[in-house]
């Protein structure tokens, strides 16, 4: 799961994609939660280091940085420990915007950077109902469940 602040001005960077909004994620890197929740799931179900060991956020090269680039590279670490993915089970809960539109071109794209195909990806929406830090529209999070299989042997 990952986590991250919302401020005010856009856009919006969420699976890997820009959404034209007037609010955006606070972070070090581009602050993606929905990738960095994936990267950190293919990461520890392959038993590797986790995303803060591999990218730390102290370092200079991380700001600002892609997270489809360091998902790509969790993914080609994984890949060399002998696992591929079956598929993979995401939840962004966000009060705005509406994830519905914007899903099918995130699950093409998270699909791309993992070189696997789209319908191995799911991704649901939902909202804080109004309560919370997700329901005032403070915060976003994201978690994801991950299906490695094994190619070693
Ligand atoms: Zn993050």
């Amino acid at each position: 799961m990952d986590s991250h602040r919302i401020a005010l001005g856009g856009p919006m960077i969420l699976g890997g994609i820009q959404l034209d909004v007037d609010m955006h994620f606070v972070g070090h890197s581009d602050a993606d939660v929905l990738l960095h929740a994936i990267t950190d799931a293919i990461l520890s179900a392959a038993g590797l280091p986790d995303i803060g060991q591999l990218f730390p956020n102290t370092s200079a090269e991380n700001c600002g940085r892609d997270s489809a680039d360091m998902l790509a590279i969790g993914m080609a670490a994984v890949r060399e420990g002998g696992w591929s993915i079956v598929n993979l089970d995401c939840v962004v809960q966000l009060e705005h915007p509406k994830l519905s539109p914007h899903k099918d071109q995130m699950k093409k794209r998270i699909a791309e950077i993992l070189q696997i195909e789209p319908d191995q990806i799911s991704i649901k929406g939902k909202t804080g109902e109004g309560v919370g830090e997700i329901g005032r529209g403070e915060l976003g999070e994201a978690t994801c469940v991950v299906l490695l299989l094994g190619t070693r042997n």
